[in-house]
């Protein structure tokens, strides 16, 4: 049975939308996300995929109708595919999406469509097979693009393209990325890039590079119009004259969106994060553990937490305030 609106924040903000991270690995290193030699945490410490699925069932009967499955990157999961299996048998819950990086979509595209996934978000910061190497520290874009194809192919609606913008590094290609987006009838999101974990390969203060100044790239080349349209997400949205394409921009550093926050994530290691930028956070997975199969508790939990959610994130790049990396939360 579904509790509608259960979980309300003391800041009048309805959380509907959950965020599962079901791994903390990935088969890239992107510099942005992690440093070069990550410390994975022990396997024990990870949720297993049957109490991931159970805190995402705990989180639909109390009214979330939205989850995102991520990572590290969620493909590398083994089984994955059956916890969208479980999870898209939810009636209530309207979307089930991922954000993965699409290495490994030329294998399970299919397979996720047919599990019930409704749409994915691909990450990918530059077309440009060298940087897409040096970027993701050993990425091949071939891999990429080929995973793409598959997931166009098998009829994933609406995919959306997702870029991280950093200056003197990818800013000359926001528009060869708006194009490739045309071409292929995806949306596209550009993301400042937030001081999340201590990166060793660049300064986080010299690289930022925000909305207003990629929204003046764009319109160098192509006619944007606003449009009211919004998703669940943080991505504020304009539409590309002429064609099918949606280009929004993500701004946690320059145009704070908390007022709307509607989401919580839960950690690969079963930690319920009220807000991606403070570090208030619930131990889910003792929970499972010493209560198994006990939703009653679980949602108890799940309640109680939602009243301590931060109002609003404070990210200043000149500092790393937030020491976990991107990689242990998802985005
Ligand atoms: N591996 C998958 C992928 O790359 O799409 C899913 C996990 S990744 C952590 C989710 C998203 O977070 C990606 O779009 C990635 O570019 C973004 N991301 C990672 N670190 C970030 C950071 N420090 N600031 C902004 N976005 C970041
Ligand atoms: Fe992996 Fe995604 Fe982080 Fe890149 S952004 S290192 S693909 S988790």
């Amino acid at each position: 049975m579904s509790e509608k609106s259960a979980l309300v924040d003391p800041f009048d903000r309805v959380v509907n939308y959950v965020r599962l991270s079901v791994t903390d690995r990935c088969n890239l290193r992107c510099t942005y996300c992690m440093s070069e030699k990550m410390e994975f945490l022990p396997r024990q410490k990870l949720l297993t995929l049957e109490e991931i699925r159970d805190i995402g069932e705990a989180f639909i009967s109390l009214g979330v109708n939205r989850i995102r499955l991520t990572g590290g990157e969620p493909l590398v999961r083994r089984g994955l595919v059956s916890l969208v299996d479980s999870l898209a048998s939810h009636k209530s819950l309207g979307e089930l999406t991922m954000t993965t990086n699409g290495m490994l979509l030329e294998t399970h595209a299919s397979d996720l469509k047919t599990a019930g996934l409704k749409r994915l978000n691909i990450s990918v910061d530059s077309l440009d097979p060298k940087k897409f190497n040096q970027l993701t520290r050993f990425g091949d874009i071939d891999q990429w693009y080929r995973g793409v194809y598959a997931a166009k192919k098998v009829g994933f609606s609406k995919i959306k393209l997702n870029v991280v913008v950093l200056k003197g590094f990818n800013e000359s290609e926001i528009c060869d990325l708006v194009a490739f987006a045309i071409d292929n009838e995806f949306d596209i999101s550009f993301i400042e890039e937030m001081p999340l974990g201590e990166t060793n390969s660049h300064n986080r203060s010299e690289t930022q590079f925000h909305s207003v100044d990629v929204k003046s790239n764009i319109c160098k080349q192509y006619d944007l119009i606003e449009t009211l349209e919004r998703t669940s997400g943080p991505s504020k949205y304009m539409r590309v004259v002429g064609t099918r394409t949606r280009v929004g921009f993500i701004s946690p550093i320059s145009d704070n969106f908390c007022n709307l926050c509607n989401r919580v994530r839960v950690t690969a290691d079963g930690r319920l994060l009220l807000c991606l930028g403070n570090e208030n956070s619930v131990d889910l997975r003792s929970v499972v553990r010493n209560h198994p199969g006990d939703q009653s508790i679980l949602r108890d939990t799940i309640k109680e937490a939602i009243k301590h959610k931060p109002e609003r994130h404070y990210f200043d790049p000149n500092r790393t305030d937030i020491l976990r990396f991107m990689n242990l939360t998802g985005g």
